[in-house]
């Protein structure tokens, strides 16, 4: 029986894979995947790795996360290291708890190899701070995947009122109506946010808005993208330092 090592492979920027998340990469007989901002770090595998995809598109499961959990118990019964690979970090919305139960439940070993998170890694791309000095103390990562107006909605929006920065993951198909709950619970229309799309990535692109205009100019973005919203937006005047290929 194997070990499993549920790694962070960063936002896209192969150089924010950690050095610990390399050596395992090295290292492994089979490296279950899922879309990555970056494939070229699939290069590191050592000759005769096995490599499964297990991709999911924006949100949308490709493969039922049942039936991952089940291929990478599998694979830990016939290898010695697998390798589990997740965009950012594998327990920000990434499954990885789901994933780490069903091989505990199991009795297989497995270890958590953190990765940097998109939620930080691209606003600081961006030019965007999460927390700054006088601006905002605090930062949420929320899930933009559940519809504001479902009934029963778990996300505690009023909450929100007071909270200075807000990461959105997963929610750019949402974003009309995550806009109008913002401005419904009282932000103004005018405040800031910022659509970052393809973080840290050559093809990273930044759209900065407020509350009232973000829909309309981020229309063909492309995925994965992420919403920040928060004062810290306008610190990007003059904090823009990533040469931007748009
Ligand atoms: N575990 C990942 C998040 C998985 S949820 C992490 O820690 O980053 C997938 C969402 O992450 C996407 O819908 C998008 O909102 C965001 N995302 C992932 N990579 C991104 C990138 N390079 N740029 C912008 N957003 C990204």
């Amino acid at each position: 029986m194997g070990k499993v090592y549920l790694t962070g492979a960063g936002p896209g920027d192969i150089e924010l894979l950690t050095l610990k998340a390399l050596r395992v990469i090295k290292e492994a007989d089979v490296i279950i995947y899922d879309r990555l901002a970056n494939p070229d770090i699939l290069e590191e595998a050592k000759n005769g790795c096995e490599f499964v995809y297990v991709g999911k598109e924006d949100g949308r499961h490709i493969v039922p996360q049942d039936d991952i959990n089940e291929v990478i118990y599998q694979n830990a019964l016939k290898h010695e290291n697998i390798v589990r690979l997740k965009g950012g970090d594998p327990f920000v919305f990434g499954r990885g708890g789901e994933e780490a139960l069903y091989l505990y439940e199991r009795g297989i070993k497995f270890e958590v190899i953190p990765g940097i998170t998109s939620a930080i890694s691209a606003p600081a791309y961006a030019g965007i701070p999460v927390t700054h000095r006088g601006v905002s103390v605090s930062f949420r990562v929320v899930t933009g995947h559940e519809s504001p107006n479902k009934k029963e909605s778990q996300i505690p929006w009023e909450t929100f009122k007071t909270d200075d920065t807000i990461v959105f993951l997963m929610g750019l198909h949402n974003l009309p109506k995550i806009s109008k709950k913002l401005v419904e619970i009282g932000k103004p229309l005018s405040y800031p946010c910022a659509v970052i799309s393809r973080g840290t990535t050559v093809h990273q692109s930044v759209v900065v808005g407020t509350l009232e205009d973000i829909v309309e100019k981020t229309k063909d973005v492309p995925t994965p993208a992420l919403i920040v919203v928060g004062k810290v937006v306008e610190l990007r005047e003059q904090l823009n330092w990533f040469g931007e290929n748009v």
